[in-house]
């Protein structure tokens, strides 16, 4: 960020009007920096910005500077990766490990549209009645990007890139717990000289700076990731104005393991899947449904795993687990732990908030025990809605339809995993699997080529690969005549 101005708009760097906020390191909960944020007033200022650069410049036609400018940032991003990678995993208390994941995906995704738009062509074809057609995908014009706190670099840059690659100019808003990783990529969109309102940066919560940029007559386009229920409210609000919207929302996702794998591998992606980034993932596996053949011996064998993870300092290199991002959120997974027991499920391991460490000292931050449920039924709220955070639920299934039975057996959609040795099996369950991603004998790895979004309430619409690149763009067809002469329709009435 700039010193205590925390606000970039119209190429410049403003103080925010808003409210002060802490911003905390959720590993011990001390303050990193306070961020001043934006008023609805500047969320005006910054869409009037945007708006005057999509109209007045020449961004949203030379697809070469666009060009230059995303690869330019990618090369910046790529000098100081550490950087980011540390203030990610300060800011979120994700592992190091994981920070240093996302920054590389981040980069790969602004070459990967860089290189998607330097090589798109239009559609051509002559048709049957001596016209030609011909297609263009065109920039939308003002969009406003929303992102949640969970991956907040990687997330964002999954709407940058694209974004800007097809010409529009942007608005972006970042988690109000999460600002850090956006404030210093803006340093950087700075530094290659980015066109005037091109991109704006505001900060603020869903309602300060949310409502006004979504609900504003001049935003064009609404591209939001974060949880259902924000969603709908969004989608709603852009029903009033017919604005175009994108939903990247939340999810219960299944990982069905067949009779086929061995223990050891079926309890390896099966923590993979569930407790990456402390389960706070929308893809995470939080439903493991399991072959009866193989379930008490997985179980045992993975709470004895469990038990085992490290879980601590997430700057550390070997940490495993870190801390939940907040106060709030980890008093919203403990009471879905009480929700379930009230439930009739059976803990197996977890349950509790890590308020002391093994030889009795007390630690600060926002700590959470990996946590399973067992003895559940599809009924239940903990199986159905989404927790966030790491508590799964393990159901045994004893048939291949059962199986896909509870996996498809809620509103959500967005990804599942198939883990057997049979692959005839697996693309046949994948096919009947009614999920946006499937891994099969994998987990959680986006591809920057390949789609990332939801069926059913998991969200409208598709991230990444060219769709994520067509959904900030409108579609145009010109048809010619190359002739221009008579068309004869009211002949009759002419002669
Ligand atoms: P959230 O919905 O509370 O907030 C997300 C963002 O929306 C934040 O920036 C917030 O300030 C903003 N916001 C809140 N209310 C708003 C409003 N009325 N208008 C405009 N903006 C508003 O979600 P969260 O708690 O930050 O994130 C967790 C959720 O995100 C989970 O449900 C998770 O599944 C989902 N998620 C989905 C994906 C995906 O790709 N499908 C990826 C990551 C997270």
């Amino acid at each position: 960020m700039h010193g205590s101005l925390h606000l970039y708009i119209d190429g410049r760097w403003i103080h925010g009007e808003g409210g002060i906020r802490p911003i905390l390191d959720p590993s011990n909960e001390s303050v990193l920096t306070t961020v001043r944020e934006g008023s609805p007033q500047q969320v005006d200022q910054a869409v009037q910005a945007a708006k005057k650069a999509f109209e007045t410049t020449d961004w949203s036609t030379n697809a070469a500077k666009r060009v230059e400018i995303l690869r330019r940032i990618a090369e910046l991003m790529e000098k100081s990766a550490e950087e980011f990678a540390r203030l990610e995993t300060q800011n979120t208390g994700k592992p190091i490990r994981e920070s240093r994941l996302d920054v590389a995906d981040s980069i790969a995704c602004l070459r990967y549209y860089a290189d998607l738009v330097e090589s798109r062509q239009a559609w051509e074809k002559d048709m049957s009645d001596g016209t030609t057609s011909r297609v263009t995908e065109e920039a939308i014009g003002v969009c406003a990007l929303i992102v949640p706190w969970n991956f907040p670099l990687l997330l964002g840059v999954w709407k940058l890139a694209p974004a800007l690659a097809a010409g529009n100019t942007v608005i972006f808003k970042p988690s109000e717990w999460t600002p850090l990783t956006f404030l210093k990529l803006s340093l950087l969109m700075d530094e290659v000289g980015i066109p005037a309102g091109v991109y704006n940066l505001v900060l603020g919560d869903g309602q300060q700076a949310g409502m006004p940029l979504i609900s504003h007559p001049d935003v064009d386009k609404v591209s939001f990731t974060g949880g259902s229920s924000t969603g709908r409210t969004i989608y709603t609000e852009c029903a009033k104005q017919l604005k175009r919207v994108s939903l990247e929302l939340g999810g219960k996702s299944p990982l069905l393991i067949f009779e086929d794998v061995d223990i050891e591998t079926a309890v390896d992606w099966t923590m993979f899947g569930a407790f990456f980034n402390q389960g706070q993932v929308c893809v995470a596996s939080s439903r493991i449904l399991v072959h009866q053949n193989l379930h008490d011996e997985f179980l045992n064998r993975l709470c004895a795993r469990v038990s085992q993870i490290r879980i601590g300092d997430p700057l550390d290199e070997r940490t495993e687990m870190g801390p939940i991002i907040s106060e709030p959120h980890l008093r919203k997974i403990h009471q879905y732990v009480e929700i379930g027991l009230s439930e009739g499920a059976v803990l197996a391991a977890g349950g509790n908030r890590i308020s002391r460490v093994k030889d009795g000292a007390n630690v600060s931050g926002y700590y959470y025990q990996p946590t399973i449920f067992t003895h559940v039924t599809q009924s239940m709220r903990i199986v159905q809605e989404e927790i966030f955070g790491p508590v799964i639920t393990i159901q045994a299934f004893s048939t291949e339809d059962q199986a896909i039975e509870l996996a498809n057996g809620t509103n959500y959609g967005l990804a599942a995993g198939v883990l057997s040795r049979d692959l005839d099996r697996a693309k046949r369950v994948s096919g009947r699997l009614k999920a946006g991603t499937i891994w099969i004998n994998g987990y959680h790895t986006p591809h920057v080529e390949a789609p990332w979004g939801g069926f059913k309430q998991s969200g409208i619409g598709r991230e990444l690969g060219p769709h994520g690149l067509s959904a900030f763009t409108e579609v145009k067809h010109v048809n010619t005549n190359q002739r221009l002469q008579l068309n004869g329709w009211y002949s009759f009435s002419h002669s």
